[in-house]
């Protein structure tokens, strides 16, 4: 992110001169706060590629992470339509970005605890863990699992052949389906290795460069 992209004039601050910033994990678009910039605030961000703020209950400058560590990288930053809010994509550091030692400001619902909003292979990938952690005998993950290498990698196998059916035939519907099964099936296999859905996207971002 340049200075040049985003010029501190043309946003547009409010009467105390401070503009909201929502931000989100580069990688799954989780929201993960939202907090207010000043000019000043907003150039230095610009300036440093880390986050800051400005604090209305400390009035003062915020540099996000100085004291937790929980610093923020900066990976995009984009205004609204109005130039009135700023939306700011970050590498999130130590993976917290609320002082409660969450990961998201946005972690629970009406008072319970739940998963922050994320994109849908994300929430199909949290399901997965949370099958693989706290297995019932019913469900069909729970068999993969215990199925092991052997069950899901064979899945992957036959999921990836009828993929290659589907595309062969031009069943554009069929194609989303098995799609969709190859997907969910490759998440299984990530989950029983240990690896984070997070780190695929990873890879696929760094290819974008
Ligand atoms: P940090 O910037 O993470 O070192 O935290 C320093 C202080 O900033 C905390 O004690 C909180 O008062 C405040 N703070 C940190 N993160 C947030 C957040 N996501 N939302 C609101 N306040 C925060
Ligand atoms: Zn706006
Ligand atoms: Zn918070
Ligand atoms: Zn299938």
């Amino acid at each position: 992110t340049s200075s040049q992209a985003i010029p501190v004039e043309k946003i547009r601050y409010n009467d105390q001169g401070l503009v909201p910033a929502i931000v989100q994990d580069y990688l799954d678009g989780t929201v993960l706060m939202m907090a207010w910039m000043n000019r000043e605030s907003l150039q230095k961000t610009l300036d440093t590629g880390e986050t800051w703020f400005w604090s209305r209950s400390r009035q003062e400058l915020w540099h996000k992470g100085a004291t937790s560590g929980h610093l923020q990288h900066v990976r995009s930053l984009r205004y609204d339509c109005d130039s009135d809010t700023l939306l700011i994509g970050v590498e999130q550091v130590g993976d917290i970005a609320c002082h409660t030692g969450e990961r998201s400001c946005f972690h629970q619902v009406d008072g319970i605890k739940a998963a922050p909003p994320a994109d849908t292979l994300s929430q199909v990938f949290e399901v997965i863990c949370d099958r693989r952690d706290n297995p019932t005998p019913e469900s069909y993950t729970c068999k993969l699992f215990k199925g092991g290498d052997n069950k899901i990698l064979k899945k992957i196998g036959e999921e990836a052949a009828e993929v290659v059916m589907a595309c062969k035939d031009d069943e554009k519907d069929a194609i989303a389906s098995e799609a969709a099964d190859l997907f969910y099936h490759t998440l299984v296999a990530l989950a029983h290795h240990q690896v984070d859905v997070r780190d695929v996207y990873r890879k696929l971002q760094e290819r974008r460069r």
